[in-house]
């Protein structure tokens, strides 16, 4: 049943957005007879940018192929937050000469932070690249592809501006999005992590208006979807014009998707310990129905000195208060964290910190990575960078001593019955889905469970995976 405040919502939907970006590029006949190979590396925004590319490349008239050997058009959409990234995109770009030698009309393109951060230095290191385009350009990929192959290749394209006055206005492109999918609620980041190349290679914070999320989660569901995970570089500091002169914040947009759409299980990613309010906490603990209990928490350091240098707006005190507080509203929550060791100046002591912040908090997951220097950063410019081998041995012992802490964290989940969403089975039958703590779990059943959420008793719980038996 739809209310006044929805068809409010309704109304409140740019029309210009994609229907205005497909019928452009269907009268484009640039794709036809044309194969489209797109190769990702990265995080979710990286994946679901992807997605975003084929589906408009679709609307163009290419035809998404699986191999870069079938491709009249190869793109790659390559992540800069760890190390070597152009590295990776040199020598991939290096395997297709032989491709290219065989198809004179084979193009390549590269995309993604790597293309936003390295613009025409690609093309000069590398001459088999046709054209380049950043992060706010994707919508426009048709016509510049159009233009690639306009001027035969001979001249070399880039598409590297950022769009900081746009507004962010498009829905998701998402070609088949199965059971669960990733819905971007905003890009990019003001944070300047002193570490982090994201504002660099994203640009300015940008929300989608609240109507908007609204709208694609809804339209998602009637496509068949059933859970969405709301993306952000930062979701918590998610803000947006409400139209009465105040501002919704990223617990109205989580309680809105909650309660006005029919969407069954919402997760986020990624959130920010400065921006983690109690507002969004209780959204959280309403509307548990909905909304899963895990959330993934970023830390970085557990030295508040190190996190000071990060220009992370945290202190490693704040930190816990928040989880314990969380803890009080979600009993039941379950937490993950990023993790980087060999920070500059990180001494032993700092070190330290970190692994009693993992034993105290008790994550069930960790992401840890080697502190590694990033262009443009605060941080690569410190002068007590750590040897390598003194990241390697600390990076080692985090891991070391959290393995043998998540075995005995998951113990306990083992016969206890988790409600799992199945997302695919087999040929031999073996279900995948995923609880609500967002443990992978499998378990033998059939086709008709996909897109079920089915109660599974978990036989065997190891950290990263879980088996399990069909309650029947
Ligand atoms: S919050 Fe910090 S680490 Fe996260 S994207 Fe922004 S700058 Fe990078």
């Amino acid at each position: 049943m739809q209310n006044n405040t929805e068809n409010n919502i309704l109304a409140a939907v740019d029309p210009t957005s994609i229907e205005s970006i497909k019928s452009d590029y269907n009268s484009l006949d640039i794709g036809l007879g044309r194969g489209v190979y797109v190769s990702t590396y990265g995080c979710q925004m990286n994946v679901n940018d992807t997605e975003r590319m084929y589906s408009l490349l679709e609307m163009a008239h290419f035809n998404p192929v699986q191999t870069p050997e079938e491709a009249d058009l190869i793109i790659i959409n390559a992540c800069s937050i760890r190390e070597k990234p152009v590295h990776k995109v040199y020598s991939e770009v290096g395997r297709y000469k032989k491709l290219k030698d065989k198809n004179p009309n084979l193009k390549i393109g590269v995309g993604g932070c790597v293309g936003q951060q390295e613009k025409e230095k690609l093309i000069k290191q590398q001459p088999l690249i046709d054209f380049v385009f950043g992060t706010d350009n994707i919508d426009n990929l048709p016509n510049l592809v159009s233009q690639v192959y306009e001027t035969k290749g001979k001249e070399k394209i880039i598409n590297a501006k950022f769009e900081h006055r746009a507004p962010y206005h498009v829905e998701t492109l998402v070609r088949n999005p199965g059971v669960s999918t990733f819905v971007n609620i905003a890009k990019g980041c003001d944070n300047f992590c002193t570490f982090c190349v994201v504002p660099y290679t994203r640009g300015r914070e940008k929300s989608r208006p609240l109507s908007h999320v609204v709208m694609d989660v809804r339209t998602l569901v009637q496509r068949g979807v059933k859970e969405v995970t709301l993306l952000g570089q930062n979701v918590n500091s998610y803000h947006t014009d409400n139209g009465a002169g105040g501002e919704y914040d990223f617990a109205d947009l989580l309680k809105k998707v909650a309660t006005d759409t029919d969407i069954e299980r919402i997760r986020y990613t990624t959130s920010h310990p400065k921006d983690f309010n109690e507002k969004l906490m209780h959204v959280m603990a309403d509307h548990q129905d909905k909304i899963c209990e895990y959330v993934h928490l970023p830390f970085q350091s557990g030295s508040s000195s190190i996190l000071e240098k990060m220009n992370r707006g945290y202190t490693r005190e704040i930190y816990l208060e928040k989880i314990a507080l969380m803890k009080k509203y979600i009993p039941n929550l379950v937490l993950s964290t990023d993790i980087i060791v060999g920070f500059p100046g990180e001494t032993e002591a700092d070190f330290q910190q970190t692994l009693d912040l993992v034993k105290e908090v008790q994550f069930e997951t960790i992401f840890a990575f080697m502190y590694s220097p990033r262009p443009f950063t605060k941080a690569a410019q410190f002068t007590d960078q750590i040897p390598e081998y003194v990241k390697n041995q600390r990076l080692n012992h985090l891991f070391e001593v959290h393995e043998k802490m998540a075995f005995e964290l998951v113990k306990k989940y083992q016969d206890q019955t988790l409600q799992v969403l199945v997302e695919s089975i087999n040929e031999q039958g073996k279900a995948q889905g995923r609880s609500t703590q967002n443990k992978l779990v499998y378990f033998m059943g059939t086709k008709e469970l996909i897109g079920k959420t089915v109660p599974v008793r978990i036989t065997q719980a190891f950290p990263s995976v879980f088996r399990g038996e069909l309650c029947q």
